[in-house]
């Protein structure tokens, strides 16, 4: 066995492994398929936003030196002359002593420079009424109120979307409103992932003798998914050489960009995914200061890069937390993939080997701060610790206790991962 000196920490193996990958290249999409993707183009405003002055309230648009002295007692009496809604604009112009009923967002009349809100007029505004002959009008208004000028949001030809955006809701409306129904954003990662031992049959199987279901293939197809990525689901290869190369040879089939495979790679002797992996392209087989999750391969195979996970469930997924998922951030166009994280206040004491230890927790909020308890069994094949979980703490390279009351960082699992 290794000193711990010669094992890599968690962050020396996810910097060393973010090295190997740049952002992937750009694809065209509609406009709602490009949510929570990375914008790969600039965008510029086609049209002026607001396109053209309007109204911001239901009332009537005005010429405001009408209005000087206005008050309820003492109203001005205006003439009106047209009714405008919004999608029919109007070609009059307002003539002093004139007023034109307008709706919210419909186009200002020629010579009018205010509005005055419905309520401050003698207009009942009761739904569709029918246009009065007049109206009157209990106070004055500055010049532009309530106007919404072109331009006022956002100038034609002005930028309002950089290149490397994340687009959320916000950046979807800003598309739509310069005439964006389709866009170039960074392409999906496609992740081919295969699950290797003879011990394993599928989810809709009963496991006979000695058999467990194959767990970790759906757990890392679901994790990619969640961070953006294609999961290319290719089942479960054997223990055997040549059928775990038909696993490696499928994944080159689907163009995957990244290969993701579980169990296999530890050092007992039907271990053979490293074998396979070392004759067709390269191998760094890490040991880890990492609980769970040791053993971790990463490589390449026919030039396609490869992780090797742990075989056990817990240890599978939380690597893949710590180590592929920066990945398919990045290359994915995102310029952040650290987990968001809390401090915490133990509820209860968490022990460790000394290797950095992400200890499976329930966060929650406890008057200004953040308490955590334990989910459930730490063990590494302990899937029911990770499902009542929504946070891993975290102790840190080198400690071996945490006691209770003290304080500790916490990964959160379900947190958006905008909340930057
Ligand atoms: P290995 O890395 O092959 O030594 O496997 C370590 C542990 O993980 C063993 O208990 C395996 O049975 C288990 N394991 C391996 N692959 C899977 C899988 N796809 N789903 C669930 N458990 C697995
Ligand atoms: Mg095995």
């Amino acid at each position: 066995m290794s000193a711990p000196a010669e094992m890599l920490s968690v962050a020396e193996a996810r910097a060393a492994i973010l090295e190997q990958f740049t952002t992937l290249d750009s694809e065209s999409v509609a406009l709602l398929d490009a949510l929570d993707r990375v914008l790969a183009e600039p965008v510029e405003a086609d049209i002026n936003l607001p396109p053209f002055a309007n109204s911001s309230m239901d009332g009537y648009a005005v010429r405001a030196a009408d209005l000087v002295g206005a008050t309820r007692d003492r109203p001005v009496r205006l003439k009106v002359i047209t009714d405008i809604a919004a999608g029919h604009p109007s070609d009059i112009t307002l003539e002093p002593g004139t007023a034109a009923r307008i709706t919210t967002g419909a186009p200002m009349p020629l010579s009018a420079d205010t509005v005055v809100p419905v309520e401050a007029t003698d207009d009942p505004a009761r739904g569709a009424s029918s246009l009065r002959p007049e109206v009157s009008i209990f106070q004055e208004f500055k010049r532009g109120a309530f106007v919404r000028g072109p331009g006022e949001d956002v100038r034609r030809g002005q930028s309002v979307l950089e290149q490397g955006a994340h687009i959320r809701a916000p950046e979807v409306a800003m598309l739509a409103a310069v005439g964006r129904s389709r866009v170039k954003v960074v392409r999906r990662p496609r992740v081919a992932l295969f699950a290797t031992g003879d011990e394993l049959v599928p989810p809709d199987q009963a496991p006979g003798a000695g058999q467990i279901r194959n767990v970790n293939e759906f757990g890392t197809a679901a994790l990619v998914a969640r961070y953006g990525g294609v999961p290319l689901p290719l089942g479960i290869a054997r223990d055997s050489e040549s059928l775990i190369r038909e696993k490696f040879e499928a994944a080159l089939a689907h163009k995957a960009d990244l290969i993701v495979a579980s169990a296999g790679v530890s050092v007992g002797a039907r271990d053979l995914v490293k074998d396979v992996v070392r004759a067709h392209g390269a191998i760094a087989f890490w040991r880890i200061r990492m609980r769970p999750g040791k053993p971790l391969a990463f490589g390449h195979y026919a030039g396609t890069p490869f992780f090797g996970l742990p075989g056990n469930p817990v240890s599978a997924m939380l690597t893949f937390e710590q180590f592929v998922r920066p990945v398919l951030l990045k290359l994915g166009g995102r310029s952040r993939w650290d987990k968001p994280t809390v401090q915490v206040t133990l509820l209860e004491s968490i022990m460790s080997d000394g290797r950095e230890t992400y200890a499976r927790a329930w966060v929650e909020r406890d008057g200004a701060g953040y308490v955590a308890r334990l989910s459930g069994g730490q063990g590494s094949n302990v899937l029911s610790g990770l499902t009542g979980a929504n946070a891993l703490v975290i102790v840190p390279d080198g400690v071996t206790r945490l006691e209770a009351g003290s304080q500790a960082t916490a990964q959160m699992l379900n947190w958006p991962e905008d909340i930057f």
